[in-house]
This record gives C-alpha cells, structure tokens and sequence, in this order.
C-alpha cells in the first residue's frame, strides 16, 4: 500500500530516485513496525565463541529467526552460502549498499558485512524474534534504527584463551599468524565498547554460557508479555539479571587487564 501512495505524491521524479524513495519509505516503515517483535543484537570478537553459542541457542529456543549477513570475505572451512552468510563480491555488496537494501552494514577486516532488510521483513511477517550476530560498528547502527533493540556482548575470558581459540578455530585452513595478531589487535577495539550493551556474557565455560543467553533471550519475552512469573521465569530473569551490564563489572575487570584496557 505505501509503495503506490509515494508513486502517486512524487509521480515527477525520475525511476532510479522513485525506486530509491520507496525503498527508503518501506524501510522505515519496517523499523517502525518491527516493535512488534523482539530484535536481538549480539557481538563479540572474532573467536569469542559468539557462533558456538548463537547455534546452541537457535537449536533450543523456538520462534527466534537467524539473520544470514552478506559479506565480501571468502568462506572457511566447511561454510556454505546461505547458510553462515552470503558470499557475495565487493561490486554485487557496493550495489546493495546503492539500492539501500541494508539496516545495517560495516566494514571489518577489510571485508564489508551487511544486514539484509528483508530479514527483518520476513521476521515480522512470521511473527518471530529476530537475532543479528554482527560487529559493534552495526551495533551501533541498528541500536539508533531500533532503540528497543536487546544487546548482548560476549568476551573471552581473557587475551591468551582467546589466541587458542582463534588458533584451533579451523583445522583445515592454514592459520596465518599475522590474522591472529590483526584479530586480537582488533578483539581489544571491541571490547572497549561493552558498555554500549545491555547485557555482557563471559563465555568461559560453554554450559554456563549457553544457559545465560537462553536466560537473556527467554527473559526479554517474558517481561514484554507483560505476564506473570513462574517459577522457571523468576530463575531465568535471576540468571539474566546477573548478566546486565550494570551486574557486571566485577566479571570484566580480569578480561580487561588481560587485554590492558583501563
Ligand atoms: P566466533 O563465532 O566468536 O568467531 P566460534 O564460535 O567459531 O567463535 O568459536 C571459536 C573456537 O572456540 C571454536 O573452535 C569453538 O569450538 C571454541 N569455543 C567456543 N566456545 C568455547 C568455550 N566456552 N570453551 C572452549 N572452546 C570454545
Ligand atoms: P567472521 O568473519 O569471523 O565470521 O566475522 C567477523 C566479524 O563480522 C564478527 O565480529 C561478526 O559479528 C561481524 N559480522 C558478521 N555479520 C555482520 C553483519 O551483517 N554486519 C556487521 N556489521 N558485522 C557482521
């Protein structure tokens, strides 16, 4: 319906800028209307285990989509298109950026990666939440686009947990070292923006952790329903209380010496 009510108010302006127009108009509205379901932000360094738990997560709670991001980086070990991301090359993302087809999109690594908006759609037709794994500089994007976003951000447990992580991450690829090296550099740029998040999890041991991000997860939608408590919610809002930000800085301090940050 809005598609033909801005054709019939800008009937003057050439094609390309009409597309553009309604593109832009139906975007915005999809940010707006998205409240009706919960959009769900989660960051973290490369090898935090964010992909661990985002796939531990999504085999255990119902109802919750996946947004699979674009990016121009080439896929490792076994990734396939479409399923961790897809693949597509610098000119096919630059086009995407142009047609506005992105909530969000950053350049990491040298690689861009970029949110598709039609996630965001179809998590809205279907009546589902929707999860979007991506870097702080997203995050930050998406967080003036959907204020009422829910942000998680997982550390490592410390810098040199993290280097072992990096390094045993893919068994078939060849580790170059000077990655690793751009990837730690890289995980303390991040890590300096934890205050910008909701919610932070430690990911040291997985059992914990993945029982922390359900709690998270579960706990937003109870307290959105507006129902009362039972016995498992009051555990789950215990466990996800325990993980705000604001209960939290005792559980940071050792990650941030680690990676000399004041
Ligand atoms: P990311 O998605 O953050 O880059 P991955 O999920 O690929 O990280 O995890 C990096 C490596 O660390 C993988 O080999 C994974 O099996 C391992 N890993 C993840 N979480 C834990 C954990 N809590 N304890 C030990 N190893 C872990
Ligand atoms: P990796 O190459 O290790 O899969 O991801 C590198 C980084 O890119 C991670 O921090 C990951 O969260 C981030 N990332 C993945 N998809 C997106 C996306 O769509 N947008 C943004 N901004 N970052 C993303």
């Amino acid at each position: 319906m809005g598609k033909f009510r801005v054709a019939f108010i800008t009937p003057t302006l050439p094609g390309v800028a009409l597309v553009e127009k309604i593109t832009k108009f139906r975007n915005y509205n999809i940010f707006k209307s998205l409240m009706a379901g919960i959009l769900y932000i989660i960051s973290a360094p490369s090898g935090s285990g964010k992909s661990t738990l985002v796939n531990e997560l999504r085999s255990m709670v119902p109802n919750l989509d996946f947004s699979v991001s674009y990016t121009t980086r080439t896929p490792r070990g076994s990734e396939q298109n479409g399923r961790e991301y897809y693949f597509v090359s610098r000119p096919e993302f630059e086009k995407m950026i142009a047609e506005d087809k992105f909530l969000e999109h950053a350049e990491v690594f040298g690689n861009y990666y970029g949110t598709a908006c039609r996630f965001l759609e179809e998590a809205k037709n279907s009546g589902k939440d929707l999860l979007l794994d991506i870097d702080v500089q997203g995050a930050a994007q998406v967080r003036k686009k959907v204020p009422s976003a829910v942000s998680i951000f997982v550390m490592p447990p410390n810098r040199e947990v993290l280097e072992r992580r990096l390094r045993n991450r893919s068994q078939t690829d060849k580790v170059d070292p000077k990655v690793i090296e751009r990837r730690l550099e890289n995980a303390q740029k991040e890590i300096v923006n934890y205050k910008d998040y909701g919610y932070i999890l430690v990911n040291e041991m997985l059992d914990k952790a993945v029982h922390e991000l359900k709690a998270i997860v579960l706990s937003e939608r109870t307290q959105r329903s507006g129902k009362s408590l039972n016995g498992t919610d009051s555990e789950l809002l215990r466990t996800a209380q325990c993980c705000l930000l604001a209960n939290s800085h005792e559980k940071v301090r050792p990650v941030l010496d680690s990676f000399k940050i004041s």
